[in-house]
């Protein structure tokens, strides 16, 4: 940032603020992470200056020996950690990759089953306003009253639309998902089976939640939530598939591929793969554990009770307070959230009755699980007595940072 503003202080201003930012701020959004400082050099580098259209060994430019070697380390590593047969690490984002999916398993009109918006689904999943609910025939399956995936609905919902491919995953599901049993639906009926696991990548990795790679024809991920590397995204599948994934990619949707991103994913890839990293998403399961343990005592519910992974949907209609006003009181005492619908959610999806937390970010920066009893404690002071405890609050937020000093 010093080297920044003496070239361009007023972009170098925003970045410092924003470091500023995250520092001071307890970080409970379920999809962000903090990279390590490899991961951030790795992007920060002159493979940034480098076209590199196809893939290592059949690029449509010269002079890609050396993006060659990055990309073949980032695709080895991926593959290793993943135990998949082929994997692409070109998509720009998750929704890139997903995508890429569609197109190489789909024709526009055909009918595919996703997950319900508003029940923890993705907009790449089938919503209106995305491409997927504009060029697909989406249908969807929610949650059952236990606030749990409905795998009978599931497959009676398959049986009768017969789709041409059957997506798992989530962007706010708190319990472990049934891969097989979703493969073995989607496979009776003939259908793809698609699994989404951008959420929770790391605790594939660190084999903490049951691998889709078995059971899927093609897994797509993001690199950057629990799986902490760059901002982009990924796609593993068998090797059947894997003509169809890359060309969807480059040249179906894609041009020149991010190869300092590449570098950037190659290095959290790596990352990944020490035995530190187990140690790590270990962390964040004892932490999600801890925290939905001290929302609960507080006063608040959870959306099915609780949570089997890094994040939680909690039910702000005991404290009598909005998604939209808890996301707001949070950030002005320097915890930040999103608001999140809540199955069967009475308010307007600009509102919602709930907020979605997770603990990723708070892990990387050592929070433990005694940091996550303040913080559920704290959070039910914001949403039940806010304007006479604001001040505390921040002060005990900012106790809590200090503790845990960031890129130091
Ligand atoms: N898939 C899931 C399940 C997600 O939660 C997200 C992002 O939140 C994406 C895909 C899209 O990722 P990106 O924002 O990188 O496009």
């Amino acid at each position: 940032i010093d080297f920044l503003s003496t070239k361009d202080p007023e972009v170098a201003a925003t970045v410092a603020a924003e470091l500023a930012r995250q520092r001071r701020n307890i970080e409970l959004i379920a999809s962000e992470n903090i990279v390590s400082e490899a991961v951030l050099v790795a992007m920060g580098t002159v493979l940034t200056n480098k076209y590199a259209e196809g893939y290592p060994g059949k690029r449509y430019y010269g002079g890609c020996q050396e993006v060659d070697v990055t990309e073949n380390i980032a695709r080895e590593r991926a593959c290793k950690l993943f135990g998949a047969e082929h994997a692409n690490v070109q998509p720009h984002s998750g929704a890139q990759a997903n995508y890429a999916v569609y197109a190489a398993l789909c024709e526009h009109g055909d009918t595919v089953l996703g997950m319900d918006l508003s029940n923890g689904g993705h907009l790449t999943h089938g919503s209106p306003v995305n491409f997927s609910g504009k060029n697909y025939h989406m249908i969807s399956y929610g949650l059952g009253a236990d606030g749990r995936i409905d795998y009978d609905q599931v497959r009676d919902m398959a049986k009768q639309h017969k789709p041409k491919m059957i997506i798992a995953g989530a962007s706010a599901y708190p319990r472990v998902i049934d891969f097989k049993t979703f493969a073995e639906i989607a496979h009776e009926m003939g259908a793809y089976f698609f699994v989404d696991m951008a959420h929770i990548a790391g605790l594939v990795a660190a084999g903490l939640h049951p691998s889709p790679v078995p059971y899927a024809d093609v897994v797509s991920t993001t690199t950057h939530k629990t799986l902490r590397g760059p901002r982009g995204g990924m796609i593993l599948c068998k090797e059947e598939f894997a003509k169809k994934i890359d060309s969807a990619i480059f040249p179906g949707s894609q041009g020149g591929p991010l190869e300092h991103i590449i570098a950037a994913k190659a290095v959290a890839l790596g990352e990944a793969l020490q035995p530190e990293f187990k140690d790590y998403q270990s962390r964040i399961l004892k932490n999600a554990q801890a925290l939905a343990a001290s929302l609960t005592e507080s006063g608040f519910d959870l959306v099915s009770g609780g949570t089997d992974n890094h994040l939680m949907l909690v039910d702000l209609r005991k404290a009598r307070v909005t998604g939209k006003e808890m996301e707001k009181r949070l950030d002005e005492v320097n915890i930040t959230v999103n608001k999140n619908a809540i199955p069967n959610d009475p308010e307007k999806p600009f509102v919602t009755s709930g907020i979605r937390v997770g603990t990723p970010a708070v892990t990387t920066r050592g929070f433990r699980e005694e940091d996550m009893k303040v913080i559920g404690e704290l959070m039910w002071q914001t949403a039940t007595d806010f304007d006479a405890k604001a001040e505390e609050i921040r002060a005990a937020v900012a106790a809590l940072t200090e503790k845990y000093p960031l890129y130091q």
